[in-house]
């Protein structure tokens, strides 16, 4: 690619033809390596290198120069074939004669600089920098080229990313947009800042001829990474189909492979970026990553000292190795990784950013937000780092509540509104489940409260997003998306604690050595075993994925949710999991899973414990499970047939019945039924159809299930005992339904049945404590039932909403304090409300009442 020369940046000196020469050689050090429109051979060794046949591209580059060739692209492509072999030396020579020929080439040197420095050669690498800034004084930049290398050049001595993005690259992009090189840099730039939004951007914008460039697709992948994997995953492909050997889209198949916890077909990955440079030294950091997650002590050291053979000082080794073990939840060794590696190089931020976030989540705050705050101070462009230093802004103004080693920390408000609730829940689970595994707890759990999504994301991840996520665990810390950040339809938080608890426990018990599958099966195991409302249940989904082949074995689960391709199918993944364990428990008993625990806490892997402790070998246990789980799915609406409900939307009563007389058993075919004849208000009708529906299949709880439409129909014809029954029946089975839990409150003070009005209001504030109208229904139902604490706990909740009554609530929570002999505090609450309502004449009463002599406290008024 030449550069177009229409309208130079403006420079000194050189014009017409010293200044297009200069142009060119500059371009051709760069990686722009297609399209010339030199000599066919000079663009058919670039194919080499491009597509990986780095040896011939070595000797062609050499036979070349030896011939007399005149363009330092030669030297380029020479000295880039020998690095991608692995032979540095040789290439650092290229480079040496490159330069001492071309001596006014900028980007020369900094490849240079790039190479020396892989190579250990970190004199000369400085020389070559030094080189560059001598060349830099000389003479101001001026084309697309020597922009992008003195952009490059100025990152690289620690010059502000931000300026070298505005003053450098994008000016380039805006004026010659055909310049690929620019692309990458802007790209390069924002991964390296954890800016992902930007580098895809800037990869969009690229010239087509990118496309055929195995970097540009390896650069896509990693701006997709941790968004979209299955982008990532197409993007690495691209890049491997042009080049099979390309060394970073090895390692990034590799790394996804290691995530996925399928050790064996990452080493194949590994092995082939070491079949072209056997010294590669991120394969090394990686297979020493894998050694350790295998317990290989010996296999860890050894390939940690191969990874260092070429540049003993590389902060990048350890950095690499502690990454990927806190990925596997070992934050602890992770954390002992980073610091190996700032030793080795101090101002090494990616590693202090790293050591940041492992320092957070391994509960170490005090260090953890100083490196925040060092790392964004050092670096202001840092996304991370940025993130973590609003973060911690926001987390000052929270309120921490303590008990029993838990530290709960809670947004003011929401502490006032069910601080004390998500309390007892916290401690309950650690105690029951603390018991029952076997685990005390040996230092304080944090447990962290987001109103804010992105605040959640970001103490979670480090970053924005972290769609789908209710809470996430780290050991000692725990995060947890609040109700307010849920949008309209928020889950059970006390579920999310209980589960997130189960966690804590299982990760302590396993020195965090446990795989995903086996952690969030027996969090959510645990969830259903102590409400059957939480958890998860057999949706016909999942029933026909069971019954399937959408059935991972056993064996096989550690890959579950890394493969896991939708939403569906994650939440599959859990659910598969819980089955799992259940089995385990079920067929084998909790002494052999809480063996199985031990065994991974000794650094076994699972299914090595799985077949130690149960005694059966791994294929028994996969056939086993597998027949378990289909008899669990053929158990659920075992009469109930599939067939495609095949009548149109708009179809009446009579339509649907007639499709049902070939299809009795269907249960889109009875659901609809029953559905459309409420619609009809056929009630009659509807009772029989949904009670059918019901027991057909009893568990279903989804949309237009059962429970809800018998209930609209009881309702309909004034049968409240029958429709309190069938909502009961809908809450007791789904944790999360407030429609529910509303109505059987509103049908609990009409039938005088308080204990059932209160039970519904608490399981209404369990999912959504952040409107007054639980507080307010639990404070009717309390006071009747003489609960007086809950009572007082609930009236203040509802004053924390500012709402319009606020003198009436105050002068029932007055009433309370009163009753409770609490008369200072009853005062105060009662002066409040006459400021609000100053003319109150029951308010007047009480306050006189509360100056004289203590009484017997005065019977309740009626509202
Ligand atoms: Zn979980």
């Amino acid at each position: 690619m030449l550069i177009p020369l229409a309208q130079p940046p403006r420079r000194h000196g050189a014009t017409g033809v010293g200044q297009l020469l200069r142009a060119v050689l500059t371009v051709s050090c760069v990686a722009v390596l297609f399209g010339s429109a030199w000599a066919a051979d000079l663009a058919e060794t670039e194919e080499l290198f491009r597509t990986g046949k780095y040896a011939a591209c070595e000797r062609a580059a050499a036979g070349e120069i030896a011939s007399g060739a005149d363009a330092a692209r030669w030297w380029v492509l020479k000295g880039r074939a020998e690095a991608a072999l692995g032979k540095y030396e040789a290439a650092g020579k290229t480079l040496d004669e490159a330069r001492a020929r071309f001596p006014g080439d900028l980007a020369l040197h900094l490849l240079a600089h790039e190479m020396y420095r892989a190579g250990g050669r970190e004199k000369e690498a400085a020389a070559a920098l030094a080189a560059v800034e001598r060349r830099v004084e000389a003479r101001a930049a001026a084309t697309p080229a020597e922009m992008v290398a003195l952009g490059r050049h100025l990152l690289a001595t620690g010059a502000d990313a931000k300026d070298v993005l505005d003053r450098y690259f994008t000016p380039v992009v805006r004026k010659t947009p055909d310049h690929l090189d620019a692309h990458y840099a802007v790209a390069e730039l924002a991964l390296a800042k954890h800016d992902r939004a930007l580098a895809a951007e800037a990869l969009q914008k690229a010239p087509k001829e990118a496309h055929r460039d195995p970097r540009y697709h390896v650069l896509l992948a990693r701006a997709f990474a941790g968004d979209d994997r299955a982008r990532t995953a197409k993007a690495v492909a691209d890049a491997l189909a042009i080049n099979p050997r390309h060394a970073d889209a090895l390692l990034l198949r590799a790394d996804a492979l290691v995530n996925a916890e399928d050790f064996a077909a990452a080493e194949t990955a590994l092995a082939a970026v070491l079949g072209v440079d056997p010294g590669e030294p991120r394969a090394w950091a990686v297979r020493a990553a894998v050694a350790h997650l295998r317990a290989d002590a010996a296999g860890e050291a050894a390939a940690r000292d191969k990874a260092f053979a070429r540049r003993p000082d590389d902060p990048q080794v350890d950095h690499l190795i502690g990454r990927t073990l806190s990925r596997f939840y070992r934050f602890r060794e992770g954390a002992a990784y980073q610091r190996k590696a700032l030793e080795k190089d101090a101002k090494y931020l990616s590693a202090k950013a790293q050591l940041c976030l492992d320092l957070l989540r391994l509960g170490d705050e005090v260090e953890g937000w100083k490196l925040a705050a060092e790392v964004s101070a050092i670096d202001g462009y840092d996304v991370v780092a940025h993130n973590l230093v609003s973060l911690r802004d926001h987390l000052a103004n929270f309120r921490t509540i303590a008990a029993d080693g838990l530290l709960l920390r809670m947004d003011e408000k929401e502490a006032d509104l069910y601080g004390p609730r998500a309390l007892a829940v916290l401690r309950r689970a650690k105690r029951v489940l603390g018991e029952k595994y076997g685990v005390a707890l040996d230092r304080p759990v944090t447990v962290e409260v987001f109103p804010r999504k992105q605040d959640f994301a970001v103490r979670t991840f480090g970053m924005p997003g972290a769609d789908g996520y209710l809470g996430v665990c780290f050991g000692p810390v725990v995060t947890v998306s609040s109700p307010a950040a849920q949008g309209k339809d928020p889950a059970n938080w006390e579920a999310v604690l209980w589960h997130e608890l189960c966690h804590t426990i299982t990760l302590h018990k396993t020195r965090n050595k446990m795989p995903r599958w086996l952690s969030e099966g027996i969090s959510v195991y645990e969830e259903s075993l102590e409400n059957p409302g939480w958890g998860h249940w057999m949706t016909p989904r999942f029933r026909e994925m069971t019954t399937g082949d959408g059935l991972t074995p056993l064996s096989k689960l550690s890959s579950v949710f890394i493969n896991a391709k939708s939403s569906v199918e994650v939440q599959f993944a859990y659910y598969e999991s819980a089955l799992a364990v259940e089995f385990l428990v079920t067929r084998y008993g909790l002494d052999a899973l809480k063996a199985t625990l031990d065994d991974l806490g000794a650094g076994l892997p699972v299914n090595e414990a799985l077949e130690r402790r149960t005694g059966a070998p791994s294929a028994k246990l996969d056939g086993e499970f597998a027949a378990f789980a289909r008899d669990r799915a053929k158990a659920t609406a075992p009469e109930a047939t599939w067939e495609k409900l095949d009548v149109p939307d708009a179809a009446d009563s009579t339509a649907v019945r007639a499709w049902l007389e070939k299809h009795p058993k269907n249960f889109w075919g009875r659901q609809r039924l029953g559905a459309q004849l409420v619609r009809e208000e056929k009630w009659a009708e509807a009772e029989a159809a949904l009670r059918g529906l019901r027991s057909l299949y009893p568990e279903y709880v989804g949309e237009d299930n059962a429970y809800e439409l018998l209930a609209a129909t009881y309702r309909k014809t004034g049968k409240p005992t029958e429709e309190a029954a069938v909502l009961e029946e809908w809450a007791g089975r789904d944790g999360a339904a407030t429609v529910a839990h509303q109505r059987l409150i509103e049908l609990g003070e009409a039938a005088g049945d308080w204990p059932a009005a209160a039970r519904n209001a608490r399981r209404w504030l369990a999912v959504n404590p952040l409107t007054p109208a639980p507080h307010r229904a639990l404070a009717r139902a309390a006071e009747r039932l003489k609960e007086r604490d809950e009572a007082v706990a609930a009236r203040r909740a509802v004053l924390r909403f500012g709402v319009p009554d606020a003198a009436d609530v105050r002068y029932r929570l007055a009433l309370l304090l009163e009753q409770g002999g609490q008369r200072d505090q009853a005062r105060r609450e009662v002066l409040r409300a006459l400021e609000d309502a100053p003319r109150s004449r029951e308010a007047h009463e009480l306050l006189l009442r509360l100056a004289g002599p203590a009484t017997p406290p005065a019977p309740e008024k009626a509202p």
